[in-house]
């Protein structure tokens, strides 16, 4: 597995107008590894991922991918840097057929037909239900084959990196086994990924580690087995 590239943000904050939504928030995730955010709703784990696709400016702090540093940098310099976002509520244009939505995500590999194609092949690979449905609408999918179609997209991207903000939202329990198996596939063949999470349970047992965030803050960081037996975690996300 060729290692995919590490994260390492240090002290991140971001306001939004006088709401302080993240209060210095240091994390990392090593190449290669799997790491879980987890948080309630508002916790403020898509404006960690949002800032670190340079959509919000980070009002202080750094964010260090490999020897780059992203704050500062725009969203499409990112992506070009091997660092991709597959945002929450999956955003696709519905009108548009998977294989459109599809090659929206390489956008910034245009000048590569051939590097496209591969990885076109690659995610039909993976995902071998969307070049079944590569010329139907997005819209007309289901929801879990949804989720593929953005996971898809974002991949289309070449991601040394991968951050999924909440990829289980709104899917039945088996399509969302379904969803964190192809996370883990995509995990082990080297990319990094970072995973934002309700669903605790079930993306815990994927992660290599996982940090907790409470109000804009780290509470709590852990490996996987410390975490899935911490009485706290247990209580308030795992519901047991
Ligand atoms: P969710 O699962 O609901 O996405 P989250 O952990 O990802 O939760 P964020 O979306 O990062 O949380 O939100 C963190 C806090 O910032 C929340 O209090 C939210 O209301 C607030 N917030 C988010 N986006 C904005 C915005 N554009 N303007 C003002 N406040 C915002």
């Amino acid at each position: 597995a060729k290692a995919g590239t590490g994260l390492v943000i240090e002290n991140l904050t971001l306001d939004y107008g006088s709401f302080r939504a993240l209060d210095g928030v240091s994390l990392q995730a090593k190449p290669g590894e799997l790491v879980v955010l987890l948080g309630a709703n508002g916790a403020g784990k898509s404006s960690i991922f949002l800032t670190t696709s340079g959509i919000h400016k980070a009002r202080g702090g750094s964010i260090r991918f490999g020897s780059q540093e992203l704050v500062g940098r725009k969203p499409s310099q990112i992506v070009a840097g091997g660092l991709v976002l597959c945002p929450e509520g999956r955003k696709l244009f519905p009108q548009m057929s998977v294989l459109q939505n599809l090659n929206l995500g390489a956008y910034v590999h245009r000048g590569d037909k051939a590097g496209n194609q591969r990885m076109l092949d690659e995610v039909m690979a993976l995902f071998p239900i969307l070049k079944e449905k590569q010329h139907q609408p997005a819209g007309s999918l289901s929801g879990g084959q949804q989720q593929m179609v953005a996971i898809g997209r974002a991949m289309m991207g070449r991601p040394q990196a991968l951050l999924l903000d909440e990829p289980s939202l709104g899917l039945a329990p088996l399509v969302v086994k379904q969803v964190f198996e192809v996370i883990q596939r995509i995990n082990r063949s080297g990319t990094t990924v970072i995973l934002a999470e309700q669903n605790a349970y079930a993306a815990l047992k994927i992660a290599d580690r996982a940090y907790v965030i409470e109000n804009g803050r780290i509470v709590m960081e852990g490996d996987r087995e410390s975490l899935l037996k911490n009485d706290e975690i247990r209580r308030a996300y795992i519901g047991a």
